[in-house]
């Protein structure tokens, strides 16, 4: 006796006999053209205007929302930014930083070009500088904040594919630069924290402002550097 699975099985994957399949398809073609122009489906355009996916109005307005009120957010605060020529599909409000944030200037490893972000990350780094600043900080030097890479192990987008995220390894005060590598003490909880980037470190999980950081206690990959992180 044929089960239920296996019989709903065979009906599904039998083949559509040749004759049918330019009938098939044409009903398939027009039924979905039927539900996008009835408004049910929302196809959202890249900055080059090419049409890239499909998603429900309400999200797509929300997120537009979202987008504008970061923008605000920089500009009553007097972040100057541009707009990248050549904008990365994978972050959603790419932003070049120009000059510092709060006095305290974001620099690359490299010293050539600038932090290139989401809104959010740079909103974020904002509210970050001013914290650096109270601490002493003239200079934090990352090595990369939008960058494509996979989380390990599991292999999903980091979220430095997004511009969400950012890895600081060194911090230049007035006198001196205190690298995580070597000035960051390992294992030293808040209450007792008297180093200056472990302290450092502990007013940036007060304030919240990040929803992930990473630090050397953390894992092997992160013995060097601090990973901060917004939400998508
Ligand atoms: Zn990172």
């Amino acid at each position: 006796m044929t089960s239920p699975s296996r019989f709903g099985a065979h009906r599904t994957c039998s083949p559509i006999p040749s004759t049918n399949r330019s009938t098939v398809a044409r009903v398939c073609v027009t039924a979905l053209l039927t539900i996008c122009l009835s408004g049910a489906c929302h196809a959202t355009r890249g900055r080059s205007g090419r049409q890239e996916s499909y998603e429900n109005p309400s999200r797509a307005r929300k997120r537009e929302r979202d987008r504008l009120a970061c923008l605000l957010r920089l500009k009553r605060a007097a972040v100057r930014y541009r707009v990248p020529a050549h904008p990365p599909a994978s972050v959603a409000n790419p932003l070049l930083l120009r000059g510092r944030l709060a006095g305290v200037e974001f620099r690359p490893f490299a010293r050539r070009g600038s932090l290139l972000a989401d809104c959010r990350l740079l909103d974020a780094l904002r509210r970050t500088a001013k914290i650096l600043g109270k601490h002493g900080v003239r200079v934090a030097v990352f090595s990369n904040a939008y960058s494509r890479r996979r989380r390990l192990p599991s292999g999903r987008a980091s979220r430095h594919t997004a511009g969400l995220a950012i890895d600081v390894h060194r911090f230049v005060f007035a006198e001196r630069v205190l690298t995580v590598e070597q000035d960051f003490a390992r294992g030293v909880p808040c209450t007792r924290a008297v180093q200056p980037l472990n302290r450092l470190h502990c007013a940036l999980s007060k304030a919240k402002i990040f929803d992930r950081i990473l630090t050397p206690d953390s894992d092997r990959a992160h013995y060097n550097h601090f990973h901060w992180a917004v939400i998508e």
